[in-house]
């Protein structure tokens, strides 16, 4: 099993992840996208298996170079909402505060692929934070702050901790949330002491760890994720659909139960976005409202996320599941049909 983070294409052959005939297009995929792949997630591959839904996540694939004409550098428009460097303001009441551009490991269908890399400005300037944090200050509207990248956890525990404290002491700044994948990607990293460094006096820290498959909540995500929830964190969870990786009701359903069992709330299940060379990771919509109809009938409410797609320009999020409610009628005899989880179809009186 490979000690080390691997980032090269002959890295991924010597470890018996790639083939040597993929090397050539490989070397292009890198020199266009950031790889890395760390031991806790690599050890999860079957390299035996051609649609091991691990590698499809996180091996470069030389599909990768087929780019569509509708695929967009910056897919959900964060580039359109940024005020100042490090901050996307996209709602009223919420900012996004990109702390890195870099990640414990580089998601093959990154949203943010063109952005995120080691090649990329490691981190924001002290300069540039201190104006990230001056907009936050002087924007009363901002109830929430939202740490994502990049990846905020591979910050030092000393890091996150000053800009934690920064953010506590803005009085208007109620709730701090972290997007992160460390947990799962490199769950040791997850110490006490970065734990305390992400709680603050008087302010929910909410972590909302993205997780695509069951199997990377191995025992030592699990216990990453336990820590956090032990400090009093409130967990939640993003998933990605996506093609050959969760895009069944089995895959999703064992997914979602074990979120729950480990106390993190599946929150979203994200459309996969237009991010560049990742047409053969998408699913369509059809499909995933398909999925989420049988998941609706099958699983606890607990373990049901909102099915969202980012539209694309920086337009938000905007729920995507099935519509179970239809209206019928006109001039006074409107009546509503609801949908129930078996399909079929009843009345709702109007309101008298
Ligand atoms: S961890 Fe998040 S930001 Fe980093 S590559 Fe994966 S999806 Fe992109």
């Amino acid at each position: 099993m490979a000690s080390m983070t691997l980032r090269k294409p002959r890295d991924l052959y010597a470890a018996g992840l790639v083939g040597s005939a993929e090397l050539p297009a490989l070397e292009s995929v890198c020199a266009r996208y950031a790889v890395a792949l760390p031991p806790a997630l690599a050890a999860l591959i079957d390299a035996s298996d051609a649609n091991d839904p691990i590698a499809r996540q996180f091996v470069p694939d030389a599909a990768e170079l087929e780019h569509q004409p509708h695929e967009l550098a910056d897919p959900i428009g964060d580039d359109a909402h940024s005020p100042v460097e490090g901050i996307v303001h996209r709602y009223p009441d919420r900012v996004l505060l990109k702390l890195t551009h870099v990640c414990a490991v580089y998601c093959r269908f990154c949203f943010r692929r063109e952005m995120v890399g080691p090649d990329k400005p490691n981190a924001l300037s002290a300069e540039a934070l201190a104006a990230a944090l001056e907009y936050i200050r002087t924007h009363p509207a901002i109830w929430e702050v939202i740490l994502t990248g990049g990846d905020p956890l591979v910050l030092s525990p000393r890091r996150l901790r000053a800009v934690m404290q920064a953010l506590a002491d803005i009085d208007h700044v109620k709730v701090v949330r972290i997007h992160t994948r460390v947990p799962i990607a490199d769950p040791k990293r997850i110490t006490p002491e970065l734990v305390r460094a992400l709680k603050i006096k008087g302010k929910p820290t909410y972590v909302a760890v993205h997780v695509n498959h069951a199997r990377e909540l191995t025992a030592k995500a699990r216990a990453a994720c336990a820590a956090l929830a032990d400090a009093g964190m409130p967990l939640l969870a993003q998933t990605v659909l996506l093609s050959g990786v969760n895009d069944s009701e089995e895959v999703l359903a064992e997914l979602l139960r074990a979120l729950v069992e480990c106390r993190i709330k599946p929150y979203y299940l994200h459309h996969a976005d237009l991010a560049p060379g990742t047409a053969h990771l998408r699913t369509d919509i059809a499909t995933g409202q398909e999925l989420m109809r049988a998941l609706r009938g099958r699983l606890s409410g607990l373990c049901q996320p909102t099915y969202v797609l980012d539209i694309p320009g920086g337009h938000g999020k905007s729920p995507i599941g099935p519509n179970y409610l239809a209206r019928t009628g006109t001039n006074g005899s409107e009546r509503v049909v609801i949908e129930d989880y078996n399909g079929q179809r009843h009345a709702y009186p109007p309101r008298a």
